[in-house]
Parts: C-alpha cells; structure tokens; sequence
C-alpha cells in the first residue's frame, strides 16, 4: 500500500468520525430566589434555552453575561440551593401541541390542569418563531362573526385581524371574548382562550360556561393563574400561539384571545426587575414592546401558497381610569388593527356592552363584512354619530325643530337596539334585520323602554314565518330581497300588549 493510499484512508476515516458522546455542558447555581437562578461555567448556553434543574424544574436562560447566565424558573424551585448542578438541554423552549388539546385546559407548558388524564401529543414546537411575512400573507376577506350586534355592525372583524378590546376593569372585555367564541359553533373555528393572571374560580366559571353550551369541543384554554410564578403569566401567550400556529399550519382558521396582556406585562417587568435588567418608562425593559409585537405579529392570513389558514387575535389591555395613552396601551393600540374600546360610564348607564362607539375602530374589517351587513351598517353609524353631537346640545335646547328631534329619536332607538345581554350571540342575517328595521324608521314608533320586547318577539317571528329571507341575507343583499324584508316587517302584527 502506498503512503499516498494509507494518507486518503486516514483523511476518510477523519471525516467520516462520528462523536456519539453526549456532551452536556453543566454548570453552578450561584443565585437563587423569586423565580430567578444565576449560573456560572454555561459559557455556550443560547437564549431561551430550557436549562435542567435538580428535581427536573426548568428554567429558561434569558440573561446572558460574560461571567454568568440568569434563568427563570418555570416550577417550584424551593428545594433548588447554591452550588447544585445543572444542567444544559441543548433545547429552546417547547411546548407539545396537537389535536387532542382541543377541549383541554392546559398550563403554559401544556401540561393538563382539568384532571381529565394525559394528553397524547402530535408533534413539540419552539415557542417562538418569526411571524410570516409580507409575502405569505393575504388581504383579510372574510368575516369573523361575533355575533355581538354593535361589533358585527360597527367594529367588524376579519379572519386574520388582530382587534385590540381594552377597557378599566369590570367593563365587559371576557365577556366579549367569551361571548365570540360561543358564537364560533359551526363556523370552522378552533379557538384558544389564554387567561393571565387570572383567579382560579374565574376560569373555572369560564370552562364550565363553555362546557354548557358545547363550545369547549373546539377550544382549548391555556392558564397561567394569579396564584402561578410570574414566568408562567409571561409565557402562556407564547404557548397559547404555539397551539394556534399548529392547527394554523393545517390550513383551519384559529381565534386566539390573550386575556390580558397587562398582566403578561406586569409578570414580564417583574421577571426583568429580578434579573437586574435596567428599568425604562413605567420600570418596564426597554423591550417591552417587542414581547407584544412579535407575539401579535404571529397573528395572520397565510395566503395558499404559505399553507394557507389564519389566526385571528384578540388581545384585551385593562386601562386605569379610562387612561388609553399610558405606556402599554399605547403601545398595544399601535401594534393592532383597531381597538374595541369599553367605557365604565357607558356600562353604567346600562348601555351593554358598553362599546364607545366614536373612539372604537376596525381598520381592516369593513372588507370582510358580509353583502347585507355592509348595506346596513354605514347609515347606523351615521345616525350614532348625529345622535352623540345633537345629545350634547339637547341638553341645553328647550325647543327642537321637528328633524334634529327626530334624529334623537332615532339615535335613542338605534342605541337601545345595539344593548345586547350576555351569552346571547345573535346570528348575522337576524342582527341584519333588526338594524335594516330600525334604519327604515320602523322602531320611530315604538315607545324606547319596548323595544327589547319588540326585538325578541319579531325575530321569533322572523325565524318562524321568513326563516327564507333570512338565509338569502346571509348569501348576499339584491332589491328582491330587501323587498321582501320590507315585506316581513310590514306584516309584523306588533309587540303583544
Ligand atoms: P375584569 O376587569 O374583572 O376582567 P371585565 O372587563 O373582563 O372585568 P367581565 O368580567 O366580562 O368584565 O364583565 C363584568 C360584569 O359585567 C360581569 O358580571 C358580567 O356578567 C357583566 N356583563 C358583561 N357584559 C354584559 C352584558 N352585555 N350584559 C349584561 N351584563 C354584562
Ligand atoms: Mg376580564
């Protein structure tokens, strides 16, 4: 054998040498305390990287340092002391998802919470990931029906949109939320409710709510309690777009609502304060706008190409006295397609849900409206807005000529139409109705305190004797149709005295 030969035999045997050796990087816990560890001797450790404690807790590392790293701990760590050895998983952070969450309750790190057994996985995805962008995403088109009358009509939403609902506390915001996911039945949408920083028996009545009316067979609630470490609130929003992103990724179209992001907030400035991260505006981290922004940007229509499906998102702020332009909201409003505002004086006055329609926008729904809805909700929100600047004069004005007087009328009746209770979504082409009525003046005779009345006994009505008109209104508005809810309502015999 020739030198040359023995060289290139060696070389080959170089290159093909494969280490089986499982080499882990450890390291010492030098810090502990408040859901906070610092290590030393990781000196390859990535960010976000899950990090092995004694007892199998882990942690994330997210302060990297010349000398040291500082991970949050996600699990009770009261037995974990200084000098114990951890170790590096090599992993960034995982979550599993699957179809079998669908109608679980489940904590940030998909672990089942409703005592209801294992939950067998499809597949463990990072939970972070960069949103798609521009190219993979495609105009919104279609609509999310809330089935909420002042939303569908004035604020509508489309699959794909992020739609802000902020508002102090006790205004109606889970309300909202929950009242859209019960109105998703049969209309080809998973959802994932995500509560943060919520009380135990507050979830609880949600889940047993959706349960009831059978809306839980395609939602899943991801909880991180008041009672569960920061790093938990922080991440549940996180795990909670994992899941979506997972049924996202087989063409179907996910609702997704962060319940509330100030308390992801909140969690993520005390985490940062622990890791000794310097405070900026309102002792938040200066990133505290990217946690939002890449976990909203991860809401999107994906167009055919891409995969296809979408993840709509409703992400709710709760404000401190009305205040929208403090640091978080304002930061959550500029990173969203509009915002569903609540007022506490509006929810007072008994106006529910108490939308403030001025200061409430949709910026990209309008296009998703159906035909009919469209047709009928540009006049509701000119006669809101005549109402809310005449309201203001009347007040003083003793005498009204006959038009500005009717035009309060008017207004009165079209704000007492859009009061809807709670856990009675209303399905489009009826909500169609009921506006179109009030538009065409129909309502100008009914005495306000009746009109509730006069709402539930002519959609009976409606649904018994036009059940026809009401589905061409969902397919789509033509004069024959509008004909004959014209029609429909003429021979409406009236309320029943
Ligand atoms: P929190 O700040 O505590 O999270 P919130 O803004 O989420 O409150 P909700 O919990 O949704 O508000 O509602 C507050 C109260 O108002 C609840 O008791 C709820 O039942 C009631 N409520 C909400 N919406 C309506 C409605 N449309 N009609 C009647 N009552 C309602
Ligand atoms: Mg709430």
């Amino acid at each position: 054998m020739s030198v040359d030969s023995v060289i290139q035999q060696l070389k080959k045997r170089i290159d093909d040498f494969e280490s089986n050796v499982d080499i882990r990087e450890v390291g010492t816990v030098v810090e502990i305390g408040d859901g906070i560890a610092r290590m030393s001797g990781l000196t390859n450790c990535q960010s976000s990287e899950m990090i092995e404690f004694p007892g199998g807790t882990i942690g994330v590392a997210l302060n990297l340092e010349s000398e040291t790293v500082g991970a949050v701990l996600l699990g009770d760590y009261q037995h974990i002391k200084e000098g114990d050895v951890v170790k590096r998983t090599g992993k960034v952070l995982s979550i599993p998802v699957g179809d079998n969450f669908i109608g679980r309750v489940i904590n940030p790190l998909g672990d089942p919470i409703d005592g209801k057994g294992e939950i067998k996985a499809e597949r463990v995805d990072n939970i972070e990931k960069i949103a798609p962008g521009v190219m993979k995403r495609e105009p919104v088109t279609q609509p999310v029906q809330t089935g909420i009358k002042a939303i569908d009509a004035l604020i509508p939403i489309g699959r794909g949109q992020r739609e802000l609902i902020i508002g102090d506390r006790q205004t109606g915001k889970t309300a909202i939320a929950i009242d859209t996911i019960i109105n998703q039945k049969g209309q080809n949408m998973k959802c994932v409710y995500v509560a943060i920083g919520q009380k135990d028996s507050k979830i609880a009545r949600i889940v047993a709510k959706l349960e009831e009316v059978g809306a839980m067979d395609y939602t899943t609630i991801v909880s991180a309690s008041a009672s569960d470490a920061a790093s938990l609130l922080w991440l549940a929003p996180y795990a909670g777009i994992t899941l979506a992103e997972y049924f996202m990724d087989k063409g179907e179209d996910v609702l997704i609502i962060y319940d509330d992001l100030s308390k992801q907030a909140s969690a993520y400035r005390e985490m940062s304060l622990l890791l000794r991260r310097p405070p900026g505006r309102e002792a938040y981290p200066g990133d505290v706008f990217y946690l939002h922004s890449r976990l909203l940007e991860r809401a999107c229509r994906r167009n055919k190409e891409a995969g296809g499906g979408s993840i709509t998102a409703l992400p709710i702020i709760e404000t401190q006295a009305g205040d929208v332009a403090a640091y978080i909201p304002t930061n959550v409003i500029s990173i969203t397609d509009g915002q569903i505002f609540l007022e506490t004086d509006l929810f007072y006055k008994g106006i529910r849900p108490a939308l403030n329609v001025g200061l409430s926008v949709s910026r990209v729904g309008g296009s998703a409206q159906i035909k009919s809805m469209k047709k009928v909700a540009g006049k509701v929100k000119l006669a809101l807005a005549q109402y809310r600047e005449l309201e203001a004069f009347a007040q003083f004005a003793s005498d009204l000529d006959d038009a500005t007087k009717k035009q309060l009328d008017r207004g009165a009746r079209i704000t007492e139409l859009l009061k809807q209770p709670q856990y009675q979504p209303m399905q489009v082409s009826v909500q169609v109705a009921v506006i179109f009525a009030a538009n065409k003046g129909y309502l100008d005779s009914i005495e306000i305190s009746d009109i509730a009345k006069w709402e539930k006994e002519f959609i009976s009505y409606l649904q018994g004797a036009h059940s026809n008109v009401l589905e061409a209104m969902e397919q789509g508005w033509n004069e024959d149709i509008e004909k004959n809810l014209i029609q429909a309502i003429e021979d409406f015999p009236g309320i029943s005295k």
